[in-house]
């Protein structure tokens, strides 16, 4: 058994469910936040917990260049080396090859790439992707696919599209063959469902039930698949029943925010969500601002990723109820106000964006580490009120 999904309320196209993997149960709709290098940069894991992060991302690509999947494997997988007991999907590492390196050369078989560290050159197939992805451990693993780029002509789009298609098949032939070889091994006794996770955290106890107990299941990694098809609404409608045919537990829309507008961005993840089951969660990689994730959400998207919250945290770039801020900005200097005077983040209940502004003028450290966890607050939080407003059957809206 891998994961189970249920979706417990629908308003519009919106949906609220519950994800359970082997490390935990996720809420959704979910943001995750991403920690590259098993890190979410700045952010020690016991605060990642405070804010409530359910489920991180991790970056194949760069695992695999640094610290190197044999190592982490060794270590008991991403989990454990990181100390993250909760539940963590890894991408293919065809993103980061399709964006971090311009001297690709794709085949049939897979990508050779240069790493950006060394300029050392490697190899991905479909095969090597799942086995890193295999080695890492992760609770949610994604198929090796080619991320079209934009602009691409019919053609070209089409011919990518089919060549992710034979991927997905190779990669789930693979992974169906070694997923016993994760590093960790987790058993329940009993019912592993959704339901039954729900009595446990009600009644704090797993066995008050009485029900007979059934065998034993080992519980392990399962693959997500990946729609991609570029900008063609017909395209991308072949791509999504294709890739359902072939079979996973849960979908994913690849291939946008890669420059295009953010209508057709849309469009693209309208037209492809209504040729994916409604029963299995569906995940939109890499988007969006706080505006866009709620908009997602309320098309029915499950499962959003995005580097925005911490990257742009980085820059001195703030998301808050009032709008964005540029805390580098002079303006602050002398404001004794609280960041956002709407969010009970631990920093903007005991800083002031003057000292904020001072921190990040001063290049401290600790400008980073206090803007990325009030960025995540805004994004968990606001993923939190539209996941509420879907269960209480109210259109979500941006704030
Ligand atoms: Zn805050």
């Amino acid at each position: 058994m891998s994961i189970q999904f249920k979706v417990e309320n629908q308003t519009g196209m919106a949906r609220a469910g519950r994800l359970l993997t082997p490390h935990g149960e996720v809420e959704t709709p979910v943001f995750m936040p991403v920690g590259t290098v098993a890190t979410v940069k700045g952010m020690p894991q016991d605060i990642l917990e405070e804010l409530g992060v359910q489920i991180l991302l991790g970056n194949t690509y760069h695992l695999y260049l640094r610290p190197g999947v044999e190592t982490v494997r060794k270590l008991g997988g991403l989990h454990r080396f990181m100390a993250w007991p909760r539940a963590i999907l890894t991408d293919s590492g065809g993103f980061q090859v399709f964006s971090l390196n311009e001297l690709r050369k794709v085949t049939e078989d897979g990508v050779t790439f240069r790493s950006h560290l060394d300029g050392s050159s490697h190899f991905f197939s479909p095969e090597s992707a799942m086995a890193a992805q295999i080695g890492l451990g992760a609770d949610i693993t994604m198929a090796f696919d080619e991320c079209t780029e934009f602009p691409a002509d019919h053609a070209r789009t089409k011919a990518s599209m089919e060549l992710t298609l034979r991927w997905a098949e190779r990669s789930k032939k693979y992974f169906e063959e070694h997923k016993q070889e994760v590093p960790w091994k987790k058993v329940v006794s009993g019912q592993w469902s959704v339901a039954s996770e729900n009595q446990k955290l009600e009644t704090g106890n797993a066995h008050t039930d009485h029900r007979p107990l059934t065998t034993d299941h080992y519980l392990t990694q399962s693959l997500f698949g990946i729609v991609q098809g570029g900008m063609d609404l017909a395209l991308r409608k072949e791509s999504a029943e294709r890739t359902v045919e072939i079979g996973f537990p849960g979908y994913a829309i690849g291939g946008l925010s890669v420059g295009e507008p953010r209508e057709r961005t849309r469009e693209v993840v309208e037209a492809t969500l209504e040729h994916l089951p409604k029963d299995k969660p569906r995940y939109l990689m890499g988007v969006g601002t706080p505006e866009e994730i709620v908009e997602y959400a309320s098309l029915g998207v499950d499962m959003m990723d995005c580097v925005l919250p911490t990257r742009a945290a980085r820059h001195g770039l703030l998301f808050t109820s009032e709008g964005k801020v540029s805390i580098k900005q002079a303006r602050y200097a002398q404001d004794p106000g609280p960041l956002d005077p709407n969010c009970d983040c631990r920093v903007c209940r005991r800083y002031s964006r003057a000292y904020l502004r001072h921190l990040y003028a001063s290049n401290e450290v600790l400008a980073q580490v206090l803007n990325t966890l009030h960025n995540l607050s805004f994004y968990l939080d606001t993923m939190r009120r539209v996941r509420h407003s879907i269960q209480l059957g109210e259109e979500s809206r941006f704030l």
